[in-house]
């Protein structure tokens, strides 16, 4: 019998997670089908419970999501222990287990896609939602030399980086939290933009000479505007959107849930492909 995994969120229409899923269970054979579940933003619990309950084996969840389905594990695995956030639930049962693979998405996709070193790196990370508190433990482990978390309402950086002293050891040079307007004078070897801004045609408020040279510019976001990379592009960054991270993740849950992990190369140059038709 084939069984059933969706992507819940709000929105999630713009999401690719589906058209992932199915070349993952074409190259592997694997009988599954995954779907999307547009969830009320006061009705998440309802509508994994129902998912569940109707005999679904597990889900990814993207924004705004991501924290509340930490809360709503029973277990955690892995990164999403620390992560206070899970964007991939695994039933067992009636039981449900959060994972987090948006972190080893992201840092395989710096590392083995584009090629890039964390190690020794000035990194900013801007954002503090779901996305961020995904990521920051792999992320942390890659060893940069310092980490600066910048967010649109300073308090909720300042609790990220609370949450996560323990990872404070990783960087020689500490983790802070910044308002974007303290950013002016600072310069950066890798950018990550894990912020939503780009949903709606926006960018954090960010001042010119960011970029050292040679420098990463990373959007979580992909697909439709990108206001952050093409500023980047204009600071002489080396851009990426977030596609590869997404393939990446979606790999990473495909194993968590099949026990194999499918060759992502592939799908991401077709992804890339049908994109520029
Ligand atoms: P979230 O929990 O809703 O957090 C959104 C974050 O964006 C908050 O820090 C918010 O700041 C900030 N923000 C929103 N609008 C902004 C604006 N106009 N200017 C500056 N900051 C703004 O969302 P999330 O789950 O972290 O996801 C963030 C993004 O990453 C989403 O676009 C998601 O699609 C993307 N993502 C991609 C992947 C991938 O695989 N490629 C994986 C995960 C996430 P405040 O705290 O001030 O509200």
């Amino acid at each position: 019998m084939t069984d059933r995994y969706a992507v819940i969120g709000n929105p999630v229409a713009h999401s690719l997670s589906p058209e992932i899923h199915a070349e993952f269970a074409r190259a592997t054979g694997e009988d599954v089908s995954y779907t999307r579940i547009l969830a009320p933003l006061d009705g998440f619990k309802e509508a994994v419970l129902k998912f569940r309950d109707g005999g679904g084996r597990g889900l990814n969840v993207t924004l705004p999501f991501k924290r509340e389905a930490w809360r709503l594990s029973g277990r955690h695995a892995g990164y999403a222990l620390e992560a206070g956030a899970v964007n991939t639930l695994a039933f067992d049962g009636p039981h449900i287990v959060g994972h987090n693979t948006d972190g080893p998405g992201i840092v395989y996709d710096i590392r083995n896609n584009l090629g890039r070193v964390v190690r020794g790196k000035r990194v900013l990370l801007m954002g503090a939602g779901g996305a961020t508190y995904g990521v920051m433990e792999p992320l942390m482990r890659e060893q940069p030399e310092s980490l600066v978390v910048a967010n649109r309402t300073l308090e909720n950086a300042i609790a990220l980086v609370g949450h996560f002293e323990k990872l404070q050891q990783y960087a020689a040079r500490g983790i802070v939290a910044r308002p974007y307007s303290a950013l002016a004078g600072m310069q950066f070897d890798i950018v990550i933009n894990a912020t939503s801004a780009g949903l709606s045609g926006a960018m954090p408020d960010l001042p010119s000479g960011l970029f050292a040279e040679g420098a990463l510019a990373y959007d979580m976001v992909y697909g439709g505007a990108a206001p952050f990379l093409e500023f980047a592009a204009t600071q002489g960054a080396q851009v990426s959107d977030g596609l590869g991270m997404l393939v990446e993740q979606a790999a990473e849950s495909f194993q968590i849930w099949r026990g194999v992990r499918p060759a992502t190369k592939p799908v991401i140059a077709r992804l890339r492909a049908l994109r520029k038709r």
